[in-house]
């Protein structure tokens, strides 16, 4: 089935056990934040299928790691959607930032590159100034950027890696909210990007694991002290999904070809599959939403 135009879209109906490459994904490896575009499948980001309908008119919209997997298809969708947006990544992503840079431009919005290492605080006290400089204020953020590195024993799990995946995952949060709450007006909806392991934690993902709890736990906290401002604050918890994280050392390379058969859907969601979750949170659709989690995770338990 398509849409009226004869276009597939994302909401045209589809089996979601067959609507995607299935295990086995061929062996592959990258060095870490990896390249989407050198992954094998390549991701589906909705680049060819999603379609807007005014969700976001002339909002403003920060995501980080928006370059690649869960980010990239928020902020594709986010500027058919209408809004403008500024894209956080790290330096070495630059040829999948400016994919999206050309996506975004395409749906007739603005995009705003600002490449940086979140994991040091002035990185994001500057991606907060650049989009006040540029658009005058933050309407909605999505915290996305995060670092996983499966490590089996606890043995060879360094001081430097727990640092690192603490600052990018957490410590940036922190920070990066901190800067933007002054520019955010009532109505502005901050999404943070937890995970099933925040509650199922596999035990060579000690610290990626934790920190995902601990995103859990800040974004409820923040959720309730914003709410008098009108500034929503909303969590997703995605399950396994086919990302360049994942084939850069998130998971270890043995178990990358079999990543997503255990999920009850047997198969690594897309990029594209969570998308709309993010437009939901965002707009003004879910005003009555806040401190909540929405879990995309192909029917993995949740509590
Ligand atoms: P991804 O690699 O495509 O995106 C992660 C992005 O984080 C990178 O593109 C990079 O731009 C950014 N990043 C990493 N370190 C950074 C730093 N120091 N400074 C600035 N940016 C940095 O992978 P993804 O799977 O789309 O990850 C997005 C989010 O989803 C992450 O928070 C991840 O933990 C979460 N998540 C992913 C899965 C999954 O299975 N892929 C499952 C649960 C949660
Ligand atoms: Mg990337």
């Amino acid at each position: 089935m398509s849409d009226d135009t004869g276009t597939v879209t994302q909401n045209t109906p589809r089996n979601p056990v067959t609507a995607y490459p299935q295990p086995e994904q061929p062996p592959q490896d990258q060095s870490a934040p990896g390249l989407a575009q050198e992954m094998d499948p390549k991701p589906d980001h909705g680049e060819d299928t999603y379609v807007g309908a005014n969700r976001l008119p002339d909002r403003v919209a920060v995501v980080t790691g928006a370059d690649s997997g869960i980010g990239r298809a928020a902020a594709i969708a986010f500027a058919r959607e209408g809004a403008d947006v500024v894209l956080s990544y790290l330096p070495s992503e630059e040829a999948d930032a400016q994919e999206v840079v050309a996506l975004v431009e395409q749906a007739g919005r603005r995009a705003l590159a600002v490449p940086g290492d979140l994991s040091q605080e002035q990185a994001n006290l500057d991606l907060v100034q650049k989009t006040v400089d540029a658009f005058g204020r933050v309407d909605v953020l999505v915290v996305n950027a995060g670092k996983q590195t499966a490590v089996e024993d606890i043995a060879e799990l360094t001081t430097e890696q727990f640092d690192q995946t603490f600052r990018t995952n957490v410590y940036a949060l922190f920070w990066v909210t901190k800067a933007a709450v002054p520019h955010m007006q009532p109505g502005a909806s901050i999404i943070t990007t937890s995970s099933v392991q925040a509650y199922t934690p596999s035990p060579n993902l000690l610290d990626y694991a934790t920190t995902k709890s601990a995103i859990n736990t800040y974004s409820k906290a923040l959720a309730q002290q914003l709410a008098p401002k009108g500034i929503r604050v909303n969590v997703v918890a995605p399950g396994p999904f086919w990302t360049a994280l994942q084939v850069s050392g998130g998971q270890p390379p043995e178990a990358r070809p079999e990543f997503g058969a255990q999920a009850p859907l047997g198969r690594a969601g897309q990029p594209a599959e969570i998308a709309g979750a993010y437009v939901h949170l965002a707009c003004a659709e879910s005003s009555y939403t806040t401190g909540a989690t929405l879990s995309v995770t192909g029917g993995d338990p949740t509590p």
